[in-house]
């Protein structure tokens, strides 16, 4: 810390203890206190700078600020955050809509978080949270990818691929320093959550088209994680690996937590370590196995109850199956929530619950039941489930991630308009400008993503696959300033709060009929114009050709 004025006071603190008589203090918790004489209204400037590496390394870090003031810094901040955040220019009459918006582009990007430093060089050095050396390169840390693979990081790639590309290097990092991806870093490996989704957050950068880096590490380090388990941090690589590959689902009985949102996660990365080991060329024989994991997600159907349950080694189904019971096989949330985490393949669950009618019925469901709950595997309601209570959306937990994408799924079976109708009575109801304005976890930027994608008119239901599936635009005018110089401009005609159904949509002026865009149509620059109305156009987009990706489609081809 420096001032701008020599100080007049000081003495330490060791353990609450407040000595004058000292200048320097060693203890497990240690402070100072310092002191001005100041006429009135005087104000003294500090500058602070802080290192992970060192105190001389803060002492190089604090040079950024050299000759500068502190309005000088303060506008130079505003600066970089309007040139941050005016990549997407929205236009609307409503100014809270505007904050609203905002505010979640905002949080969109505060994670993860750099952890690296510039050196006396002005390389790019970081210390390691994993063995305590200092290194060269990128690190982040501050996210939990049990949230943000789902749209935090498919956001990223897609406006802002320069910072995805050393988020991508920090992940080689890590792997390189710990023999692991991470799944929960803050900083270093922590025990959190389920799921084995570096996997998903690798590949979707690596397939959305970001290069730079060494991908190559990076397929070997999805291979380890998804055969392997760190021997401290059990939610790092996958706990359950070996009952996994063997039976094709970690089983409920054999002492593993929430086994069924593990198997589920674990069957989407291994169809995204598929998918980048096609894209990398990888030989048959050694990627195909992935694809037939994908697959996993079979083996927990339920048929006589038409959703997701835990499921025991000898193969039969955990006893009093209660549709309603957060945790247990799931994790912070229940079998309704989870039955849907199939991002790769909805039609495959579309098939085993037999058909449109049947999906659509289930999808409806979750909104029409009541917002009960057993939350006996929590002691107590969690403050996810009592979200869920008072939001009254029925069963429909937008508080808490793994709920999210659900109702883009009626894009997949015949019936968007219930899309567009629950879209914009989220947007509406659980997103504000105030400060309750989110019904839930934020968790690093995924709820804050969900909106702005969704404000946009799409949403990455399968991260790793290039399409984004429709919702409903927010706004009657967006534009994305993408860093390949390209733009993408959304207009929506007759927009309103009644007329939020899409009544049709053209694409670069010509007719459009499918569901969903792809990342290359965006990429290329593209002009989407959208005509609302106030009722649904049941014709519209219930051709399957016009359906978005399944893997089922994929394997028939
Ligand atoms: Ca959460």
């Amino acid at each position: 810390m420096v001032f701008d004025k020599p100080f007049d006071f000081s003495s330490v603190v060791k353990s609450g203890i407040i000595d004058d008589n000292s200048l320097e203090a060693v203890d497990s918790h240690a402070g100072g206190i310092i002191g001005f004489k100041t006429s009135k209204g005087e104000k003294v400037n500090a500058k602070v700078a802080s290192s992970f590496i060192s105190h001389e390394q803060a002492e190089l870090n604090l040079k950024e600020l050299d000759g500068k003031n502190f309005d000088e810094v303060a506008k130079n901040g505003r600066e970089r955050w309007n040139e941050v955040l005016g990549r997407i220019e929205v236009n609307d009459d409503d100014i809270d809509n505007k904050r609203t918006f905002y505010s979640c582009l905002y949080r969109s990007l505060l994670f993860p978080r750099g952890l690296y430093e510039y050196n006396k060089d002005g390389k790019v050095v970081h210390y390691s949270p994993y063995n305590g050396k200092v290194l060269p390169g990128y690190m982040f840390t501050d996210t939990g990818f049990w949230d943000t693979f789902r749209c935090l990081f498919p956001f990223l790639n897609l406006m802002y691929p320069n910072m995805s590309e050393k988020i991508q290097e920090g992940l080689v990092n890590t792997y390189k320093e710990s023999g692991f991806l991470q799944e929960w870093a803050s900083p270093g490996h922590r025990g959190c959550m389920v799921g084995n989704n570096s996997a998903s957050v690798v590949a979707d950068a690596y397939l959305k088209g970001i290069r730079g880096y060494d991908i190559q590490s990076l397929w070997k380090a999805v291979n380890h994680g998804a055969n392997n388990v760190h021997p401290q941090v059990q939610s790092t690589g996958r706990l359950g690996y070996k009952e996994y590959n063997k039976l094709g689902y970690v089983p409920c009985n054999i002492g593993i937590n929430e086994s069924a949102a593990r198997t589920l996660e674990y069957a989407f990365d291994d169809w995204s370590i598929y998918q980048l080991g096609k894209a990398l060329k990888k030989p048959k024989k050694e990627i195909e196995v992935y694809a037939k994991r994908a697959m996993n997600y079979k083996n927990l159907y339920y048929k006589e109850f038409k959703l997701m349950a835990g499921r025991k080694a000898d193969g039969s189904f955990e006893e009093n199956f209660n549709p309603f019971k957060w945790g247990g096989s799931f994790t912070e949330g229940n079998s309704l929530h989870y039955t849907w985490s199939v991002f790769h393949d909805p039609k495959g669950l579309i098939d085993l619950m037999g058909g449109d009618k049947n999906f659509n019925m289930m999808l409806d469901s979750v909104f029409i039941l009541p917002p009960i709950f057993d939350s006996s595997y929590y002691h107590g309601v969690i403050h996810e489930i009592r979200e869920m209570q008072i939001m009254n959306f029925g069963n429909y937990a937008h508080g808490n991630q793994p709920i999210q994408h659900l109702i883009y799924l009626y894009n997949y079976s015949g019936e968007p308009w219930k899309t567009q109708y629950w879209i914009r009575r989220v947007m509406d109801q659980l997103y504000s400008s105030a400060p309750d304005g989110y019904c839930g976890d934020e968790d690093n930027g995924q709820t804050s993503a969900w909106y702005v994608f969704s404000s946009l008119g799409f949403y990455p239901v399968c991260p790793g696959s290039n399409q984004y599936v429709l919702g409903t635009p927010y706004f009657n005018n967006v534009k994305l300033h993408l860093e390949n110089g390209k733009s993408v401009e959304i207009s929506a005609e007759d927009n309103s709060q009644e007329n939020k159904y899409i009544f049709a949509m053209k694409v670069n002026g010509n007719d459009y009929s499918r569901n969903y865009i792809t990342h290359e149509q965006l990429l290329g620059g593209i002009k989407i114009n959208f005509k609302m109305s106030d009722k649904p156009n049941k014709s519209r987009g219930i051709k399957e050709s016009d359906f978005p990706y399944s893997f089922s489609n994929e394997l028939k081809k």
